[in-house]
């Protein structure tokens, strides 16, 4: 019998990072491990017992060293959470269970462990008592620790493809994707996320196509599937017609040509047709990063993500091992600027090391500068390593998330401890070393006439800016009609920034994607934005536009913009002038 031809289905999600994928599906698993079902033989059956049995002591000690220290630092209640963890640790029916199985069935322990594992989630969650059913993440939580231990924090799933794939997934976490600087790895769609979601935000930098928020993605694709995203629009088709992948391949070459056109600005200035110069620089993630960074002809990097470097390790990075890879990265940039961003964990970036409890509002929570002024030990370590590889090339730091001048005035004070110290110890840095805020809290952004007195300069975090002024969580796909750059509100607070920083005599840039967002590109230069910095696949493209513009009619077109009375009318007008202006890039948009 001949099977049914598959059928085509097209889905929308939003665009995250342009460009055409054409290829085969990798559906990962929600947990995020991709467990193959490897059988082992009998004389193995003794080393997998030992690796479970180690893997086991590790978890537990991992827990009993997690609660000691939340006991210590948020109380006893607060480390009694991991007492339950504990207990799931020590079943002895479900390790029983695993024994079991894996004697029969002879599959690797992992994938054993994780069956069982599963088998009791189900029944867990069928039974009527409350109390069990609460016991469901203990279960998976301590699950995931153990198979992490099984597994080894490093092992990477994408390092053996052998074929072009597109990633698909529920969502991918950080570490999933600080994984992904693979060769077939050419594109990926997700359930859930945004256009600033960490996921989002690091497809960009791997200059993959990809999109997000599908919702059905996973539930509508089967392994193997040949799928094509479409990141510039958001589409994804699942089992293209041969007419379909005709059309795509056809797309897919005119926007390489038009990527080719653009990069041939690369080494050209930028500024506009009536010569003010603008800084446009690059977001990078890791220290790979610094080659498409200077390949796209980025003026320095405005954004260094230091989080990155935390992740996919059990350990905290030294400051030795920090040290010198702002060192590679300040002397490959040099002499044009490297702003590094302080670590900014929480909201979406959680790091295995610091066990942060769970929060209702990760968000607006112990993230970001809150976390570095309650772990001096950790925010310190960071500064000396940025100060000491200071004298490389031309290092800037900035705090992530300040929300008022005590903040502020803290991290200097912190800072300025480092300085102390390292002058002591002999240990030479730049002593002119700038020193920025970013503003991306509206706090921030209305008392920023005050915090310009403290600081060098302003990098304006719009990810997070607009996601707290508009009140839209950011990576909440449900709501991201409601999550709009062009809102009236977010100009005004963009411009109220400007203004305070200019007229304290200091510079003001951005480093949120709105950076990069050729549509807003016009109304951001006529505020007075003296630095753009967005990931570097979008650099050519704002060069382009930034080129093709006298700064007057910028500011004719910004103080229009300013006027109008809500988003969607921002947009429109914006996207008419760009038409004017770069008629080819508003064709893309
Ligand atoms: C921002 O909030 O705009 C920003 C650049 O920081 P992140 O996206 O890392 O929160
Ligand atoms: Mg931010």
């Amino acid at each position: 019998m001949i099977k049914d031809k598959k059928k085509e289905t097209v889905l929308k999600g939003i665009p995250a990072s342009p460009g055409i994928a054409i290829g085969k599906a990798m559906l990962l698993d929600r947990e995020q491990y991709v467990i193959p079902r490897r059988s082992i033989k009998e004389e193995q059956v003794q080393n997998e017992i030992k690796r479970f049995k180690d893997a086991l002591i590790q978890t537990k000690n991992e827990l009993l060293e997690i609660k000691k220290r939340i006991s210590e630092e948020m109380g006893v209640e607060h480390g009694q959470i991991f007492s339950a963890h504990l207990l799931v640790l020590e079943d002895s029916m479900l390790i029983e269970e695993v024994m079991a199985k894996l004697k029969k069935d002879k599959l690797s322990i992992e994938y054993v462990f994780q069956d069982v594992l599963k088998r009791y989630i189900k029944v867990f969650s069928e039974m009527d008592d409350e109390y069990l059913k609460e016991r469901i993440s203990d279960i998976n939580d301590v699950g995931k620790r153990v198979l992490r231990n099984l597994i080894g924090a490093k092992e990477d799933i994408f390092s053996n493809l052998k074929e072009k794939v597109i990633v698909i997934a529920y969502d991918l976490s950080p570490s999933d994707t600080a994984m992904m600087h693979k060769k077939n790895l050419i594109g990926f769609a997700t359930d859930i996320g945004s256009r600033t979601s960490h996921t989002a935000i690091m497809a960009k930098s791997l200059e993959i196509p990809a999109v997000v928020g599908l919702e059905a993605m996973t539930k509508s694709v089967e392994n193997g599937d040949t799928i094509i995203v479409d990141g510039a629009h958001g589409n994804v088709i699942i089992n293209p017609s041969a007419k379909t992948v005709k059309k795509y391949e056809g797309d897919k070459a005119k926007f390489l040509v038009l990527e080719k056109h653009l990069l041939e600005l690369k080494d050209l200035p930028c500024q506009t047709l009536d010569g003010r110069k603008i800084t446009l620089s690059a977001n990078i993630e890791v220290p790979e990063d610094v080659a498409s960074v200077i390949s796209h002809g980025a003026d320095g990097i405005g954004l260094y993500r230091t989080e990155y470097f935390y992740m996919n390790r059990k350990d905290l990075p030294s400051e030795d091992e920090q040290f010198k890879a702002y060192s590679v990265v300040a002397k490959k940039v040099k002499p044009h600027p490297v702003i590094i961003r302080t670590l900014d964990l929480g909201g979406d970036k959680f790091l295995s090391q610091f066990e942060v409890p769970h929060e209702m509002n990760p968000f607006l929570g112990w993230r970001a500068i809150r976390f570095c002024l309650a772990r001096p030990d950790v925010f310190k370590s960071q500064l000396r390593a940025i100060l000491r590889a200071s004298i490389y090339g031309n290092l800037k730091v900035m705090y992530p998330m300040i929300s008022g001048l005590a903040e502020l005035k803290q991290a200097n004070a912190i800072l300025e401890e480092v300085r102390v110290s390292l002058r002591k110890e002999g240990v030479p840095f730049d002593e002119n070393m700038e020193v920025g805020a970013m503003i991306e809290v509206p706090s921030a952004a209305l008392t920023s006439d005050i915090l310009a007195k403290e600081v060098d300069f302003f990098s304006i975090g719009t990810n997070d800016l607009i996601q707290y002024s508009l009140a839209v969580d950011r990576v909440n796909e449900k709501i991201a009609y409601l999550y709009e750059p062009a809102h009236p509100a977010v100009l005004r607070l963009v411009k109220n920034i400007i203004d305070n920083g200019h007229n304290a005599g200091i510079w003001v840039g951005m480093c949120g994607e709105m950076a990069g967002d050729i549509n807003m590109a016009l109304i951001l230069l006529g505020l007075g934005l003296d630095e753009f910095s967005t990931s570097p696949i979008a650099i050519p493209e704002m060069k382009r536009i930034i080129r093709a513009v006298e700064m007057s009619k910028a500011e004719e077109i910004a103080r229009e913009a300013i006027t109008l009375p809500t988003g969607e009318e921002v947009e429109r007008f914006a996207s008419k002038k760009l038409k004017e202006i770069a008629p080819e890039l508003a064709q893309e948009a």
